[in-house]
């Protein structure tokens, strides 16, 4: 029977989803570029620039196969999608399972049929029986089961060098004026000009917008990076963007890369035995294990997970999120101009500088949550919720991480070179020069005081708080900073 195929901009794989097993000869491939999408929030060009490219070239290369492709721009989606409907004899529509709970819906209401979703290692079946069976959705868990699943970095029943995690070996701080490898420079054809220009933006030459390209991509991270990916992962630098990110996430995440073709290239790269365990280990757990874990708790968790305010954080987004040049703590000026640069900075900014600072100056979550998605290349809804409403900014109550991520200017200060050249001293809790993360850190135990001492897991912060001999002094430097950041002067 004949039917429209309809391609999300994250399913651009030929062989996976509702296209593997399309024929050429019946199928109508349909793509919307809907107004809400590009226009309907304050997006980073950049971002738009790449989902939007990355769409158009997929859709001229199955022109190019032969296909009947209808591209077409409308408001929303479902009404791109009528246009289409109304020129294809009122064709049945199918998809494969999108993935967000809004897209699923609409698309349901409209009835399209789904074919399921396998741009995931997991079945979202399947991760929903291993959640029922759990006490406590640990990550770790879920990753061990999937190592022995997948049988990927196993020897028998035991992992390969003797331990699941060498996240101990994987946590140096930056080597003084590091520069490491270049990175790719991706050139711009027609296509891509067509859209910069659309969108009145000069892109990077940061990412590829098509399959050859995010495969040059992988390439050049499985030859040049991945033995060195491990122990620097954690590091944060004002001399290299990116150290040895492989910078696959946004082509995983539309799908010009299927996870198994990482993994499979990961694999073998690390059978050649050139690259270190705490490399191989570390990054293929980011695949297998917290890439899939978070997918599986946005689905498992449901719609409503989003809303979550447990720690009732009010306070509008700060200025500096927006616009670096209204603070003076450099850590977060260098995150948010790397962001504004090009639409990416790597899991340790964004949890450890971002979030935290959302988290312990109570930045209302869904506000956060929305600036998040806006600003990442790679911030997909799935990705976005579970990480920032239960990781980052621990809006949950803890149903994802047991305990908040909440850390003083000690943690940057011993994982990066910002606080060298800043304002502020990461030592100081109270006074002028006081670093605002430290102050805040101690504020924060102190104000949700009664909150955590339910939580035995956060008793040493708390033993820690407890000695402090400066708790009043603090107190009204925490306000002062607060009032600070909100008027941009701090
Ligand atoms: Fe950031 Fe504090 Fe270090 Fe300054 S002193 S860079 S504000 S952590």
């Amino acid at each position: 029977m004949k039917r429209i195929i309809y391609i999300p901009f994250d399913h651009l794989h030929h062989k996976f989803g509702a296209l593997k097993e399309a024929d050429p000869t019946k199928d109508v491939i349909a793509f919307v570029e809907s107004a809400r999408m590009s226009i309907g929030r304050e997006w980073h060009k950049e971002r738009l620039f790449f989902l939007i490219s990355s769409a158009r070239h997929f859709a001229q290369s199955l022109r190019e196969e032969g296909f009947t492709v209808e591209y077409v721009k409308a408001p929303t989606t479902i009404d791109g999608l009528k246009t289409i409907q109304s020129k294809h004899k009122s064709l049945p529509i199918t998809c494969a399972e999108p993935s967000s709970f809004r897209q699923y819906q609409q698309l349901k209401d409209f009835s399209a049929t789904f074919v399921p979703n396998d741009f995931f290692l997991t079945p979202r079946s399947l991760f929903t029986q291993w959640a029922e069976g759990q006490k406590s959705y640990l990550m770790e868990n879920f990753y061990r089961k999937q190592r022995t699943r997948l049988n990927i970095l196993m020897e028998g029943d035991d992992p390969v060098g003797g331990s699941w995690n060498f996240d101990k070996e994987n946590r140096l701080p930056p080597p003084k004026k590091y520069e490491g490898p270049a990175y790719l420079k991706h050139k711009r054809d027609e296509i891509d000009q067509e859209v910069a220009k659309e969108l009145g933006h000069t892109p990077t030459t940061t990412w590829a917008t098509t399959r050859k390209g995010a495969l040059a991509q992988m390439k050049n991270f499985f030859d040049n990076h991945f033995a060195d990916f491990g122990p620097l992962e954690d590091a944060m630098t004002s001399d290299n963007w990116a150290l040895h990110h492989s910078l696959l996430s946004p082509y995983v995440n539309n799908n010009l890369i299927h996870p198994s073709e990482v993994i499979d290239n990961a694999v073998k790269a690390f059978n050649k035995g050139t690259v270190p365990i705490e490399s191989a280990e570390g990054f293929i757990r980011q695949i297998i294990g917290w890439r899939e874990y978070v997918n599986g708790m946005y689905w498992f968790l449901g719609p409503d997970y989003r809303n979550n305010n447990q720690l009732n954080a009010t306070r509008k987004l700060l200025p500096l999120f927006t616009e670096p040049n209204t603070t003076q703590m450099n850590c977060v000026k260098e995150t948010i101009t790397d962001i504004n640069n090009r639409a990416w900075v790597h899991h340790i900014p964004r949890l450890m500088v971002l979030s935290n600072l959302a988290l312990i100056t109570g930045v209302n979550p869904q506000a956060f949550l929305n600036w998040m998605r806006e600003v990442f290349i790679d911030a997909s809804e799935w990705v976005m919720v579970p990480n920032i409403i239960g990781m980052g900014v621990h809006a949950d109550g803890g149903l994802m991480m047991t305990k908040p991520y909440a850390a003083g200017g000690a943690y940057i200060s011993r994982m990066s070179n910002y606080c060298k050249s800043c304002t502020y001293n990461p030592k100081l809790r109270t006074g002028e020069s006081a670093c605002p993360f430290t102050t805040l850190y101690w504020d924060f135990l102190d104000r949700h005081l009664e909150t955590f001492k339910k939580n035995h897991r956060m008793s040493q912060q708390l033993f820690g708080l407890n000695r402090l001999n400066d708790l009043p002094e603090l107190r009204i430097r925490a306000k002062e900073v607060l009032l600070g950041l909100e008027q941009g002067r701090i």
